[in-house]
């Protein structure tokens, strides 16, 4: 039923300029990959020519076929849509600007295997990257291993080889708040990694702006830990106690006859203290509080407005709203289904 090995699946988000370079690389490694293979491009929203471009190469090779997002809805929910509907019996996840190399996947391929589940490219050379880039990527891996309760490495990205078996694992996982390599490194099996040096993009200016990498870090600690609310109970129990002491402390001063005129100015130390650590706390809260929100309405992940050379699955995977049946175009999948 299912003739898929490899689905490699690419979010695109305004890549119109590394386009013509991919498809390159893309159709090389096809070629040498040991098994029949497709592509999903994840259409995220692109408002410059990436649509058309990849439109024009899936009508030119159906082995490359694409997922249209209504909207622009993120790296993260990119990445879902595609896996939600490739068919290979291993799903690649890579970047489209090509900082992840087509090649490693041939090494990710045989590893598979060798019998390992998930693959996932250990980036063990970031010089292409910036020094501020690195510093804060190294300072939150090590901030996110201290607090995170699941183990997640060090360095690793999405890009990485997944068996059918971590997919379907991975597809039952519906959390709206999505930290993709987390979920991977949550659901366990037997995972390796394939070291690889990180390449400069290979094309255009990154599509991630500082407010999308905060919220991605925010995913990273809030979706994968409860320690900072925890740490903030035992502030919470720290600072009341210590008020006690202070209060106990004061009455005696008074009762011995000590007590001289309160300054003012440790009444201003405290109160604004006290004010700010409990801005923070109840931001903190928030947060936590807005995500059980949000997993409580249940609004889908993603809005799918197109799909070319894919079909609708059978069971729709929940929380995601899929293309109508007429804005599907595939003739040839539909004939070799028997359909
Ligand atoms: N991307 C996306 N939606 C977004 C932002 C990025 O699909 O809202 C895609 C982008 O097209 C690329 C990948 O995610 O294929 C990684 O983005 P980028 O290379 O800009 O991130 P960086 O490598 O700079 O962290
Ligand atoms: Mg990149």
């Amino acid at each position: 039923m299912n003739d898929v090995t490899y689905s490699i699946v690419i979010p695109i988000y305004n890549e119109e300029k590394v386009l013509p370079v991919l498809e390159g690389r893309l159709v090389s490694l096809l070629d040498e990959l040991d098994g029949p293979s497709e592509v999903i491009f994840v259409n995220d929203g692109s408002t410059d020519g990436s649509y058309e471009y990849i439109r024009a190469l899936h009508d030119k090779d159906r082995r490359f076929q694409i997922v249209n997002l209504a909207r622009n809805f993120g790296h993260q929910i990119a990445i879902t849509a595609g896996i939600d509907l490739a068919a290979g019996q291993a799903v690649v996840i890579m970047d489209a600007d090509l900082q992840d190399p087509p090649e490693v996947v041939l090494e990710m391929a045989a590893k598979w295997r060798e019998g390992y589940e998930i693959v996932y490219g250990l980036r063990t050379d970031r010089s292409t990257d910036s020094w501020a880039k690195r510093v804060t990527a190294s300072l939150f891996y090590r901030l996110l291993g201290k607090l995170s309760d699941v183990k997640i490495p060090a360095e690793v990205g999405d890009f990485r080889l997944v068996d059918r078996r971590a997919v379907e694992a991975f597809k039952s996982m519906r959390e709206g708040s999505r930290y993709v390599r987390g979920m991977f490194a949550w659901m366990g099996f037997r995972q390796v990694g394939v070291p690889y040096a990180r390449q400069v993009r290979a094309a255009g200016a990154t599509k991630y702006t500082f407010r999308k990498m905060m919220r991605l870090a925010t995913d990273g600690v809030v979706g994968f830990s409860r320690t900072p609310l925890r740490l903030v109970l035992h502030a919470g129990m720290l600072v009341a106690a210590l008020a006690l002491l202070f209060g106990i402390a004061a009455i005696g001063l008074f009762v011995s006859g000590i007590y001289l005129v309160p300054g003012w100015a440790s009444v201003v130390v405290t109160v604004t203290f006290l004010g700010g650590t409990q801005l923070a706390v109840m931001g903190m809260i928030g947060e936590y509080l807005g995500r059980t929100y949000e997993e409580a309405i249940e609004r889908p992940l993603y809005v799918v407005s197109a799909l070319h050379g894919l079909l609708p699955p059978m069971v729709p995977p929940r929380r995601a709203v899929l293309a109508e049946p007429h804005s599907v175009v595939d003739l040839d999948r539909l004939i070799s289904a028997g359909g």
